[in-house]
């Protein structure tokens, strides 16, 4: 046993997981607040992915557990989270050579010192056997999108991506993102892909807000 893997039995001994949902002790995400998860309805891929599965709403425990993730750092989270995708991905398998996470800007990589797309992205690899592939860059740095609108969304993060390696990316690119709003981030690095060679993107991404329009109908 290692000195790190000691310490993490310690912890873990010490201040047992409580899941996110329900406070129980025992899993970060249980599986009773997993099974609650309501779906989100199955819509069109936006023009320029060939496929798109995003499962959930964004809303209630896995909300809260995306947000433990991403604003406070809680890098371990990605693991429940990731299994919760890789599952997903046995049901609806998407073809691909490749597993790419939407990457973020390096000053924003920076401030939370790990990209939650990534962590994501290595639980699905390593479930579904499909290798994870590094070469996709966020050129620019977008901001905060969360106030912006569509049309302005689409602007700002229009060209931000680009492909940094010599050699050709994947024929056929699955990317992993965690939260979808508009999927404008989505279609750029599609966008950037396809601009250099890549044949057929598809993409997945935990959950997604309904849109204004559809919030409506519910
Ligand atoms: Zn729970």
């Amino acid at each position: 046993m290692t000195f790190s893997s000691l310490m993490d039995a310690l912890l873990g001994f010490l201040f047992p997981d409580r899941c996110v949902g329900c406070r129980r002790s025992g899993a970060l995400f249980c599986p009773t607040c997993r099974a609650a998860l309501r779906p989100y309805p199955l819509d069109d891929p936006p023009p320029g992915l060939d496929a798109m599965l995003v499962p959930w709403l964004y809303e209630g425990a896995l909300r809260q557990a995306i947000h433990r993730m991403k604003y406070r750092s809680q890098r371990r989270m990605a693991a429940p989270l990731g299994d919760l995708l890789a599952a997903q991905l046995r049901h609806h398998p998407q073809p691909a050579d490749a597993i790419i996470p939407v990457p973020l800007h390096t000053t924003r990589l920076a401030e939370r010192g790990f990209n939650q797309s990534t962590e994501l992205a290595a639980r699905i690899a390593r479930a579904t056997g499909i290798p994870l592939v590094s070469g996709l860059e966020r050129c620019r740095d977008t901001g905060h999108q969360a106030q912006l609108g569509r049309r302005e969304r689409q602007q700002n993060i229009a060209a931000a991506f680009v492909w940094t390696v010599y050699a050709p990316p994947p024929a056929r690119v699955l990317l992993v993102d965690d939260v979808l709003t508009t999927g404008a981030t989505l279609v750029a690095c599609a966008d950037a892909l396809r601009a250099v060679g890549t044949q057929e993107v598809r993409a997945v991404a935990l959950a997604r807000s309904l849109a204004p329009a559809q919030k409506m109908i519910q």
